[in-house]
């Protein structure tokens, strides 16, 4: 980053945080480059490069506001093309930690469509900014070092077409992008650098989604329903209407619990579920395909900020950089919280080093990172340390979601910092506290209480 009066940046895949990375570096550099193994033409569907585009993909409320920062009119664009738009607790079902939090108005949007209608949007604006361009199909095969190594100057491609031989693209800014496949840790020590260190949560998550149409009055009015994993059944699943009049359904289970791809198991495994509400939506629901599947191993957090040396010109952002347990909707948003953190460095004209951007990065990781693996190891069978104080938080975490199921003041608090709005210590603010330690009788109703559920009021 040394010169911040450069001209060519070129970003290492162009999947949603490339895409979010090239409008941010759009302001600076007069050119950007986007290069994917894909080719990136207009087009709804779920790329081979990013295969987790065929199953649900929640935006949390501050993605929304992220993705609304950088593409004005972009909710109000995708509702036009169908997508539903409505309130995160007061149009949608939340089942949290073996609760059904309160229902209340958050002001806050839940956007529901389906992640390749989002990604086609995205890279249309892009498209449209006219300084960046997406470069033919090709594979980054490595960087390539300035004469005196402390730079990267480039990188090498390999085109997807017969006969190719390696080339090298120049440029002053390399951002990778590749999401959590990336080789930026192995590029790095073949240049004679170290390796990032990795912080990794073992979970085992499978996915099944199937898409259905379901009759008119669907999930009773609402948009979507999301239900987490219990401590003693780490398996739940979240359905939404999309774009279409469709309907996307994904089930998912933890350490080694998968949902079946065969149609009869997928549907057993919805009605095992402690609450009856996604079961009782497909039960008169017309399938639109056979349900697939997906394996996600582990959270996985690169430490870059932690290196001690670390060549210029380059940055890593995305799932490369962070990626996490998919069921808690995060990675989207940080890939928005990361964008946004580059173009206002990038902004505010500071010359600065390529560790004190990537700490910067990393900054916009921590929270979502504790969120996540915190509610991970509050899972028994889940690896990894629990200090004194994670098993706090988890304890005071259980009894919030069991008093939010009777309080709408405490469900609105808690999506707001699930949805990234607000931070953590805001649910330990004295008013909040006493709202959940006080004495409470649980109201919850595990089955098949879809239609019995009152609509949020304003
Ligand atoms: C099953 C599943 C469900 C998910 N659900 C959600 C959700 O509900 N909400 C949410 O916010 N997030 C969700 N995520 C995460 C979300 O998909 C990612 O965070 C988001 O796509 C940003 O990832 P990325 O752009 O960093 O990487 P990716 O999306 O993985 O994209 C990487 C890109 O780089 C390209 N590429 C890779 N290597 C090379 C190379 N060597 N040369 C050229 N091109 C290359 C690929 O073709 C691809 O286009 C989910 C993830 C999974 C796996």
């Amino acid at each position: 980053m040394q010169e911040p009066r450069a001209d060519h940046a070129v970003v290492l895949g162009g999947s949603m945080a490339g895409l979010l990375a090239a409008r941010a570096l759009a302001e600076t550099y007069p050119e950007v480059t986007v290069l994917d193994r894909d080719e990136l033409v207009p087009g709804v569907v779920a790329r081979r490069g990013a295969p987790q585009g065929r199953h649900i993909h929640a935006l949390l409320a501050r993605g929304q506001q992220v993705l609304e920062e950088l593409f004005s009119g972009l909710t109000d664009e995708l509702a036009a093309l169908g997508a539903p738009v409505g309130d995160m607790l007061g149009d949608a079902r939340l089942l949290f930690g073996g609760h059904r939090l309160a229902r209340a108005r958050t002001g806050l949007h839940v956007l529901s469509v389906s992640r390749p209608l989002l990604e086609d949007r995205v890279r249309a604006r892009i498209r449209g900014l006219g300084n960046v361009r997406f470069a033919p199909p090709c594979d980054v095969v490595g960087l390539r070092p300035s004469h005196d190594g402390r730079r990267v100057s480039g990188v090498q491609v390999l085109r997807r077409a017969d006969a190719s031989a390696r080339e090298t693209i120049e440029a002053d800014l390399v951002v990778d992008a590749t999401g959590r496949g990336s080789r930026t840790p192995k590029w790095l020590e073949s240049l004679g650098f170290d390796r990032p260190e990795e912080d990794r949560v073992r979970v085992d998550v499978g996915y099944a989604t199937r898409r259905y149409r379901l009759p008119a009055d669907g999930l009773g009015g609402d948009i979507g329903c999301v239900q987490g994993p219990v401590p003693d059944r780490p398996r739940g699943g979240a359905l939404a209407r999309i774009e279409g009049d469709a309907w996307i359904l994904t089930l998912f289970g933890m350490l080694g619990d998968h949902p079946p791809k065969d149609p009869a198991g997928f549907s057993s495994f919805a009605r095992s579920l402690q609450f009856g509400d996604l079961r009782d939506a497909i039960v008169a629901a017309e399938p639109l395909d056979d349900p697939i599947g997906f394996r996600f191993p582990a959270n996985v957090r690169r430490r870059y900020e932690r290196l001690r040396r670390i060549p210029e010109g380059l940055l890593v952002l995305g799932d490369a950089h962070c990626s996490f347990n998919p069921i808690y909707g995060q990675g989207m948003t940080v890939a928005g919280l990361q964008a946004l953190a580059l173009r206002d460095h990038l902004r505010s004209g500071a010359g600065s080093s390529t560790r004190s951007v990537l700490r910067t990065l990393a900054r916009a990781i921590d929270v979502p990172w504790e969120l996540a693996i915190g509610a991970d190891l509050s899972l028994p069978g889940v690896e990894g340390p629990r200090p004194l104080r994670r098993r706090a938080i988890n304890r005071y975490v259980t009894r919030l979601q069991a008093a939010a199921a009777a309080d709408p003041e405490l469900s609105r608090a808690f999506v707001r910092v699930t949805g990234l709005i607000d931070r953590p210590e805001t649910l330990l603010r004295p008013a909040t506290a006493l709202r959940v330690l006080r004495p409470h009788t649980s109201s919850q109703q595990p089955a098949g209480l879809g239609d019995s559920l009152g609509r949020a009021s304003p």
